[in-house]
């Protein structure tokens, strides 16, 4: 058995583990087994969850700390931090109007027959108002500006307060570049150790993934109302679609703007797009995609270290679609006509929503809250989505985690930094993993 695991790259392995676990998944929703599989197959996938969120703190501190003080030039600090943030807004503001644009055109609430929203608004309905709660307790944009400023950094570390951790990290990096270095040498390779270990436990994690990723699509595709997505098939057949555009829109980008051939950005980026698929969490993938960057695209570790971490919380290329297709299908099956001014302010609105998403299961959706509220569709209508929920958060974060590998590779090709990966196959870390273990 190991032999043959040996034999098979890590990517495959953890395919293998999503098809079984569909499938398992699927005999146990028919057969009524979705309690046994949340109470002795779920904890597997859970711990698998924990043991790679667990290096995501002290990775982003280590590793953005040694990325911005070897960045050295703050200049060039700047210029990375403004293309990535550049790159972020204009494809979040697409992602949600490409949603829009699908859902005009297909209208995916037009048809929906009133049988079938009543009833999933008394289904779900009663879900919803823990939602809206957790919504409406929102701060400010400004509280929200002034909260990236930490006033106890070891607070913030200890809550995974992820802005506040970049920004604190990012400070201690240039602080370090400006200060004597033989007073920092310490410091820095302490930090420098830090971060290879951190990244030595996302290589042990990894070899897990094959039996995390079935536990965990086991017990999602065992609970799953298969009912509620036939009723919204439409809705969320449109939202798929959209979503299956944006990724293939990356590889042709990554091709014009970094000369990356797209198969080469597509094996490489693949391991973490299962990891994402399989957790539904941008902030969980992150070591996975900081690794799949570095080692399977040749982003340098300065900048993948950089851009990632920012991207897992700020960049949700999927969500913003997905919040332009979920507004304006539940404007239509209310009946109501968004003028384009609306429209613009679904954009406007969505790409902020987006932005404030954090990287973890159904954050999109409770921050829809805020784009519905913005053009007075009624807030009840998320009720309507709520069963499909789980199921399309899957194939967003897989979008989310895509877009902030793309950004890596663009900036480091602008900044002339891309290096050429010896061998193009995405599994080259799993198969040096293996070579290691004979
Ligand atoms: N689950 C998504 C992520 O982690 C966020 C969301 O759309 O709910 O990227």
């Amino acid at each position: 058995m190991s032999k043959l695991r040996r034999r098979i790259d890590l990517p495959t392995q953890i395919l293998f583990g999503l098809i079984l676990g569909t499938a398992a998944g699927m005999l146990a929703n028919r057969f009524g087994w979705g309690l046994w599989v949340l109470r002795y197959v779920k904890p597997f996938g859970t711990a698998f969850v924990r043991l790679i969120s667990l290096v995501v703190v002290p990775l982003v501190l280590a590793s953005l700390v040694i990325g911005t003080a070897s960045l050295g030039d703050p200049r060039k600090l700047g210029r990375v931090g403004a293309k990535t943030i550049v790159y972020y807004l204009v494809t979040t503001a697409f992602s949600v109007a490409l949603g829009l644009a699908l859902a005009n055109w297909i209208e995916p609430g037009a048809g929906l027959p009133e049988s079938v929203k009543t009833q999933l608004l008394a289904s779900y309905g009663g879900e919803l108002g823990g939602t809206l709660t957790r919504a409406a307790e929102r701060p400010s944009l400004a509280e929200t500006l002034l909260e990236i400023i930490p006033t106890n950094p070891i607070q913030s570390l200890a809550q995974g307060a992820m802005l506040q951790i970049i920004f604190f990290a990012i400070l201690m990096g240039v602080a370090i570049s400006l200060a004597p270095k033989t007073r920092t040498g310490t410091l820095l390779a302490f930090f420098e150790g830090l971060n290879d270990v951190m990244i030595q436990i996302v290589h042990l994690v990894i070899r897990l993934a094959p039996f995390g990723v079935f536990a965990l699509i086991t017990s999602v595709v065992a609970n799953f109302g298969f009912r509620v997505l036939v009723s919204l098939l439409k809705y969320s057949l449109v939202t798929i679609v959209g979503l299956a555009l944006l990724n293939f829109l990356y590889p042709p980008l990554v091709r014009i703007l970094a000369g990356m051939r797209p198969s080469q950005f597509m094996r490489g980026i693949r391991p973490a797009q299962l990891i994402a698929f399989s957790t539904s969490s941008s902030s969980a993938t992150l070591p996975v995609t900081i690794q799949c960057t570095v080692e399977n695209l040749g982003v340098p570790t300065d900048i993948a270290s950089f851009v990632l971490p920012l991207g897992a919380t700020i960049n949700m290329n999927g969500t913003a679609l997905y919040q332009g297709v979920s507004a304006l299908f539940i404007a239509q099956v209310y009946g109501m006509n968004l003028t384009l001014g609306d429209q613009l302010t679904i954009v406007l609105t969505a790409t902020l929503a987006a932005i404030g998403t954090a990287g973890a299961p159904g954050v999109g959706m409770l921050m829809l809250v805020i784009v519905l509220r913005q053009v007075g569709i009624p807030l009840e209508g998320i009720a309507l989505i709520l069963g499909v929920e789980r199921f399309l958060d899957m194939f967003r974060t897989v979008i989310n985690i895509t877009g902030d590998a793309s950004a890596a590779v663009i900036v480091a090709a602008s900044e002339g930094e891309l290096r050429p990966v010896p061998s193009t196959d995405a599994s080259s870390t799993a198969r040096r993993e293996g070579d290691e273990q004979e």
